[in-house]
Formats: structure tokens, C-alpha cells, sequence
């Protein structure tokens, strides 16, 4: 199947098409594999990880400028994300050598319980292009450091990043059978076998809320436990009483990281009416200023959307959105081809009923609307079936904590544009997702817990 560089619509080159029998041929290999691998010793998959670690920023370069030019991040965006992925192998490298048990006697007395953790299993890792290695990473290190084998699928897209990865593991010392990739055009032929097989006991998957209730439901049938990283609507909640510089500088980030295409990415900005007009004539001056072209040109902020299909959403959810009011201060229209490049845009006076305000926009456009009260911000804020990241700008600690407990999201950027980070726990609530990766209960998912009972 071919690649395709976003910046120019040309093809890059091609990559193995894989059906439902190199699905079943992969997670075979996963499957014979797991049992060696899971005896291992944890000193010894550390070792390993930690030497994939240092191969990835050694070859950052390399690995960047093919993320560029199949995603289209520029390209220091891409050495971020390479970074961000080596620092998750470190992490769990970190993690595999401190599982801990339990020793506990009977409340009856006679006996004694012994509590270990151990891998889940084979594991199906599925993945979305927006973080073509990272998303990888943070599956794959747990998976590896907790003693699981596994059959990755990388989003068709964007498989180029996932192979070197893959190319990069092996180089580390990873066992062949143990990671195994497979790159598909047409995903349910592939994984839907692979979840129904019986042999895979762990399904952990990033990307969007509408596939994601369709492998939950698939994996009914076969109870597989499953993480599900799925979609966002993040408001980002400007208060009168914010420091207005660190909450513009923290829009940008929440914003445009990425080129907008983030789970984490602020969809809707809500600002109290005291300082509304100021924080978009400043939010304005900066996304306005943001260079736009290829991922690869020096410099360049804002890259091309993945494919023509985001332009034309972005496309519609501003035009919706104008069609009911809102005013674009700065952008506002595509830009014509060749590439799928969509300017940085900022909306204000967004009405709630607009298709943006819940929809995941994933682009450029950052849409404004103005409130009056903290309990009004707080629920508009929660009106939405989504529950991954909220952002808050105040200077009041008290407010700061109050709101934050508050917001229905399983993460809260309190004066903070970021929230990733390998040592802390990533997920969302509501549709946003099941369970958590990286941090210290990142391991968990991939691990069983066995209690044994022993008579005295
Ligand atoms: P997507 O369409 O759901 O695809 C994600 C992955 O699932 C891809 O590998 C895709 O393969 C595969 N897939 C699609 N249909 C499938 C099926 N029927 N059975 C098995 N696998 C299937 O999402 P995306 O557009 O790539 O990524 C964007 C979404 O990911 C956004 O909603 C974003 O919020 C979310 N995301 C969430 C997080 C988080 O941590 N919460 C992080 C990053 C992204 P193909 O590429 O071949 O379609």
C-alpha cells in the first residue's frame, strides 16, 4: 500500500498490505514467543529497553525527517515526539525491575497469601497516525517491561514510523516473535480475526471514540481486556483573574501542537468576559504570525493536515460555525493544493450550538467564546460526552483546585498548555477512554494479578 507525503499529496513509497493471514501468521508468532519472554528477567527486558532508548535519540535525525514526511509535523516537532517516545521506553525500562507482590497472612489464620503480577499476555497494540512513534511507544513499553509479547498495527497512514521502531527494537536485543508489526489497508479484516482468535488476551488501542466502541465491542465476545485511548473535546477556561501572557502562551501550545491534530488538543475556549476582547486580539497577533508550509522547511510552524479529508472538516466546522455568528479573526479558508494545508485560525463569539464547539476539530482553529460565572464555565465545560484533558488559567489557587476537581476529565492542565509526560498517568474519562498509560500505573495494563494460597 502506498505512503503518501501530506505536504505534496506525492507518494513516498509503499509498504506491505497485510490480510487476515499475516494478521493470524503475526499473532501465532507473538503467541509462541510469550512464554520465553515472559521468563526473562526483568533486568534483562529493562536492558533492553533502555538500549532502545539511547538508539532512538542517537538516530533522532533520521527517525524525525521520516515522520515529517509521512505525517507532516514539522520537523522539530518531530524530534519532539521521537524524544517523547525514547522517554517512555526509559520510563518503563525503569518500571519493569520494581513489580511488586504481596505477602499477607489469612484473616482465618492457617494460612498465607502470596500475590504476584504477571503479564497479561499476547497483546494487540492499535495505533493512530497523529503520534506515529510515541502512541507506539507508550503501548509497546509496557507491554514489553511487564513480560507481553505483541502484534502492533500502526494507523495505515503512517506505518514508516512504527517499522523503524520496530527496526530499532530489534537492534536493542528484542527477540524475534516478541514485537510484530503488521501494516494493514483495511484494519477490521485484519484485527477483527485476531481479536476473535482467543489466543491475544489484551487489546490496547489509541485513536478515535467510534472505532474504539466498535473493537469494545467485539472484544465482548471473547472478554479481552482492553485500554482505550480515544477522543477529546477540551474546553480551555480563561478567567478574568489568569496571568493573561502564560494563558496565551499556554493556548498556543494547547493548541497548535501538533498542527491542532491532538486527542489533547483545546476545542473550545472559553473566556470570562473581563479580559475576552484582550486574550483573542492576543491569541490572534500569535496564531497569525505562525509560518505555514512543508514540515521539512526550516522554521515552519504550521504544517499540512494528514490528508484532504481533515481539510474539508476543518473547512465545514468553520463554515458552520460563521454561518451561526462567529467572526474569524485570522484565517477562516483552506488554502488551495497542491498539499492539505489549513491555516492557523481564531473564531470568536462560537455559539454552543455550533457543530465545533462538539465536534474534535483537529486542526488549526482555535474557537473563542465568553462567560460570566465559574459555575457557568464549569458546566459548559462538562457539556460534552468527552472527558480527556480540560485547561485553566487563574492566578487564584483556591479557584485553580475548586475548578479542577470539578471538570469531568481524567487530566487538567492547571496554568499549564501541556499535560503529556511518560511519568504520569495519561487517559480520559467518560467516552474518552479506559484505563491509563504511563505513570506508575502505566505497567498495570498489562499485567494479571495471581493471588496464591498456601497452607501453613
Ligand atoms: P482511528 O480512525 O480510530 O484509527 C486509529 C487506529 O485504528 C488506526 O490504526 C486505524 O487503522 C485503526 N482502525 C480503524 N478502523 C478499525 C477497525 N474497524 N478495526 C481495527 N482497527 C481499526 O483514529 P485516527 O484518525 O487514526 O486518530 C485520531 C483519533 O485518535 C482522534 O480521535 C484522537 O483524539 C485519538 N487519539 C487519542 C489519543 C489518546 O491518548 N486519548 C491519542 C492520540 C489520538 P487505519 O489507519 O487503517 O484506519
Amino acid at each position: 500500500m502506498p505512503v503518501t507525503d501530506p505536504a505534496t499529496a506525492e507518494p513516498l513509497c509503499e509498504v506491505a498490505d497485510a490480510g487476515p493471514e499475516e494478521g493470524a501468521a503475526a499473532l501465532t508468532a507473538a503467541a509462541v514467543a510469550q512464554r520465553d519472554w515472559a521468563r526473562t528477567s526483568a533486568r534483562q527486558r529493562s536492558d533492553i529497553l533502555m538500549r532502545a532508548h539511547r538508539l532512538l535519540l542517537a538516530e533522532v535525525e533520521r527517525l524525525s525527517l521520516v515522520m515529517t514526511l509521512e505525517m507532516g509535523k514539522p520537523l522539530a516537532e518531530a524530534r519532539g515526539e521521537v524524544a517523547y517516545a525514547a522517554e517512555f521506553l526509559r520510563w518503563f525500562a525503569e518500571e519493569a525491575v520494581r513489580l511488586d507482590g504481596g505477602y499477607l497472612p489469612a484473616p482465618t489464620g492457617g494460612s498465607r497469601f502470596l500475590v504476584a503480577r504477571q503479564p497479561v499476555g499476547p497483546s494487540l497494540l492499535i495505533t493512530p497516525w497523529n503520534f506515529p512513534m510515541a502512541m507506539g511507544a507508550r503501548k509497546i513499553g509496557p507491554a514489553l517491561a511487564a513480560g507481553c509479547t505483541c502484534v502492533v498495527k500502526p494507523a495505515e497512514q503512517t506505518p514508516l514510523s512504527m517499522l523503524a521502531l520496530a527496526d530499532v527494537l530489534r537492534r536493542a536485543g528484542v527477540p524475534a516473535g516478541v514485537v510484530n508489526v503488521v501494516t494493514a489497508s483495511d484494519p477490521g479484516a485484519v484485527v477483527a480475526p485476531m481479536i476473535a482468535d482467543g489466543r491475544a488476551r489484551k487489546l490496547s488501542f489509541t485513536g478515535s471514540t467510534a472505532v474504539g466502541k466498535l473493537l469494545l465491542e467485539q472484544c465482548a465476545r471473547t472478554v479481552l481486556r482492553t485500554s482505550m485511548e480515544l477522543g477529546g473535546n477540551a474546553p480551555f477556561l480563561v478567567f478574568d483573574d489568569a496571568d493573561l501572557e502564560a494563558a496565551v502562551a499556554g493556548a498556543m501550545l494547547a493548541k497548535m501542537r501538533n498542527i491542532g491534530q491532538a486527542c489533547t488538543a483545546a476545542n473550545r475556549f472559553m473566556v470570562q468576559r473581563g479580559i475576552a476582547a484582550e486574550f483573542a486580539a492576543r491569541l490572534t497577533e500569535r496564531m497569525a504570525a505562525l509560518p505555514m508550509g512543508r514540515g521539512t522547511e526550516p522554521g515552519v510552524v504550521v504544517g499540512p493536515l494528514i490528508d484532504a479529508a481533515a481539510v474539508a472538516k476543518v473547512t465545514a466546522l468553520v463554515a458552520d460555525a460563521r454561518a451561526r455568528g462567529a467572526v474569524a479573526l485570522t484565517g477562516g479558508e483552506p488554502l488551495a493544493g497542491p498539499g492539505n494545508f489549513y491555516p492557523a485560525t481564531v473564531l470568536t463569539g462560537v455559539p454552543a450550538d455550533a457543530r465545533i464547539c462538539h465536534t474534535e476539530i483537529f486542526g488549526p482553529v482555535a474557537a473563542l467564546s465568553i462567560f460570566d460565572t465559574e459555575d457557568e464555565a464549569i458546566n459548559r465545560a462538562n457539556d460534552t460526552p468527552y472527558g480527556l484533558v480540560s485547561y485553566l488559567y487563574t492566578e487564584n489557587l483556591r479557584r485553580g483546585l475548586r475548578v479542577s476537581e470539578a471538570l469531568d476529565s481524567g487530566m487538567v492542565g492547571l496554568n499549564e498548555g501541556v499535560v503529556s509526560d511518560p511519568a504520569a498517568p495519561f487517559g480520559g474519562v467518560k467516552e474518552s477512554g479506559l484505563g491509563r498509560e504511563g505513570g506508575l500505573v502505566g505497567i498495570d495494563e498489562f499485567l494479571e494479578t495471581k493471588y496464591i494460597r498456601v497452607a501453613l
